[in-house]
């Protein structure tokens, strides 16, 4: 049995076709079950009754289940969603005066290792599939039953999505095709530390692009995050001055802001030298502390100061805050909270 959240339209089209159905009924498939959100295949009323029986026989229609939600006091709210074989899925609803923000995971763990991270202390459990991916987008939705609408949605949780392209490219195509999900790509922001070949196969159509930097030094950035060794500040920086969608779509970059660690004016004087020139959008985000590691959130005089400096350099930056800081909302937080328990229990 395959699971019908994994295909997207077009596989859909020719596992439907080889069967020697017409293609349009994987259309109708998508309409009821995106569109609808229906997922019984016998409530599915134009489509004959032998046909809808072989689709049950072929489909299952199962998705990762929300297992705890935890709602915090600024709103946000983290889901930790049990996958089929009982992995924690992580995802973290971010309400905001003008848009709602899904943030979804794409591994169970990460193998980037990046030194601020809790999922990079879990290391690399396994990669998502594209119904797992898909599945969280669902499955909250559901959750907040049209009260809340779902507007944007930002591949930044757990794992690193380039290096789980193909099923994350299968994702994105369904939530951006107007018979799955139907989310504008302006609308969705996968977020790399900088994978650079794979970064070079997206096409600026298929999502915005976010950078997570953290740093403007190579040993700094090195440091935070070993990827660097691999690719480097100096790569990252001909692949975004190449970008194909340059001159329309801007590129983000991430900055984790760390404590007397990547915070002070020195640093953000050498993010503006590194960044001159190039069309960019920077987000500041105050590190969000974990009982797991030891770096500590600047105070807010700190993160203004960083900031004043680049609005002076005439950079767009914004301050993100770190949300749900009561309840584990950093990623990772809580695969690490059921693995302690796992332990203990153990
Ligand atoms: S910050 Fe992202 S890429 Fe780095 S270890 Fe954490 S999940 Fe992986």
């Amino acid at each position: 049995m395959h699971n019908f959240y994994d295909f997207t339209l077009s596989e859909l089209e020719k596992v439907i076709g080889a069967l020697g159905n017409e293609k349009f009924r994987a259309r109708q498939l998508y309409r009821w079950v995106y569109n609808q959100g229906v997922s019984d295949f016998s409530a599915m009323t134009n489509i004959s009754k032998s046909l809808r029986a072989i689709f049950s026989a072929m489909f299952s229609m199962d998705l990762p289940v929300i297992k705890e939600v935890f709602p915090s006091e600024d709103g946000s709210i983290k889901f930790g969603l049990s996958a089929a074989d009982g992995s924690i899925i992580e995802s973290i609803f971010m309400p905001e005066e003008k848009r709602n923000t899904l943030c979804i995971s794409t591994q169970i763990g990460c193998r980037m290792g990046c030194k601020f991270c809790v999922t990079g202390k879990i290391g690399f459990r396994r990669n998502l599939t594209v119904s797992e991916i898909v599945g969280q987008v669902i499955s909250v939705k559901k959750y907040l039953n049209m009260e809340r609408r779902i507007s944007n949605i930002v591949l930044m949780g757990m794992g690193e999505p380039i290096d789980n392209l193909d099923a994350v490219l299968g994702a994105l195509e369904i939530l951006k095709n107007h018979l799955g999900l139907d989310f504008s790509h302006r609308k969705i922001t996968l977020s790399s530390v900088g994978l650079i070949d794979g970064l070079k196969t997206i096409e600026p159509k298929v999502a915005s692009i976010a950078i997570s930097l953290n740093a403007a030094d190579e040993k700094k950035r090195t440091f935070l995050m070993p990827i660097n060794r691999l690719y480097p500040i100096r790569e990252i920086m001909s692949f975004v001055k190449g970008f194909k969608g340059s001159r329309r779509i801007r590129i983000t970059f991430e900055y984790i802001l760390i404590k007397d660690i990547n915070d002070s004016l020195d640093d953000a004087k050498e993010l503006a030298d590194l960044l001159e020139g190039v069309k960019c959008k920077i987000n500041l985000i105050p590190y969000n502390e974990s009982p797991y590691i030891e770096f500590k959130t600047p105070p807010p005089e700190r993160v203004d100061r960083f900031q004043m400096y680049l609005l002076n350099r005439r950079f767009t930056t914004m301050i993100r805050d770190s949300r749900g800081k009561d309840i584990f909302g950093g990623c990772g937080q809580l695969g690490m909270k059921y693995l302690e328990e796992k332990h203990n229990e153990g």
